[in-house]
């Protein structure tokens, strides 16, 4: 190549990469003012850490949308003074922790007491542009012997189908891995939250606060603390076998 036509091609190039930046961020934008209708794309990176030799080691590093279901005047269900807006608010955070210190970034829809609307959290799931989004729940039931764990899906019309349920089941493993938890397995439900989610979700109902020995597990702190963790890591596992494929 001529010198004269590589310096216009660095040139080409180099103004080339500037509009791409510029409409990238345009995109963003235009999703974050308009989440319910666009599609949004994983935005998972590599990113690399260094270790404590010279040489770099690679780190996935992820983007996850958390949801403390209920929160403010919505206690969600209840037995005496435990609430289900408190108990979710908990795994939650333990659950942001976790996958931060594993590197990666973390949205929680709330991190006080407060009631957000479907539609917020709808919103706020979609303009975050991240790759997964779990909601966090506790069950009840008039049936005092049911308990365990179920995580829940939902696809409109086939749409993200496969990656959901894969998410799900994934989610589910991980969850009931301590404790001695009941794994009830995985449900479609035509959930508010699950249907808004433009990105791969679950909502998971972490045990039955009508249930005595659920009940037990739920109000020991290391108990949620390990859930928060278990669920983390079946989103993990899932977000690395799917960029795997
Ligand atoms: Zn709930």
């Amino acid at each position: 190549m001529k010198i004269k036509s590589r310096k216009n091609f660095v040139l080409f190039y180099v103004f080339f990469t500037l509009i791409m930046l510029a409409l990238g961020k345009y995109i963003k934008i235009l999703n974050m003012g308009n989440s319910l209708n666009i599609t949004t794309t994983p935005i998972s990176k590599s990113i690399y850490k260094q270790n404590s030799g010279s040489r770099y080691i690679p780190l996935k590093k992820y983007y996850i949308v958390i949801d403390p279901g209920h929160g403010g005047i919505d206690k969600g269900t209840s037995y005496g003074n435990m609430y289900e807006k408190d108990l979710t608010l908990k795994i939650a955070r333990y659950a942001a922790s976790y996958l931060k210190s594993k590197g990666n970034v973390v949205f929680l829809t709330r991190n006080k007491d407060k009631l957000l609307g479907l539609d917020q959290i709808g919103d706020k799931v979609n303009s975050s542009c991240a790759d997964v989004f779990v909601s966090i729940h506790i069950n009840s039931l008039n049936d005092k012997n049911f308990n365990g764990i179920t995580t829940l899906y939902y696809d409109v019309d086939g749409y993200q189908k496969d990656e959901r349920i894969k998410l799900a089941k994934s989610v589910e493993g991980e969850a009931v891995k301590n404790d001695n938890w009941e794994n009830r397995g995985i449900k479609r439900q035509n959930l508010a939250v699950l249907r808004y989610s433009k990105i791969p979700g679950v909502l998971v109902e972490c045990g039955f606060i009508t249930n005595s020995q659920d009940r037990a597990r739920l109000s020991r702190e290391d108990v949620l603390k390990r859930l928060g963790e278990n669920i983390s890591n079946g989103v993990i596992s899932y977000l690395n076998e799917s960029e795997i494929n």
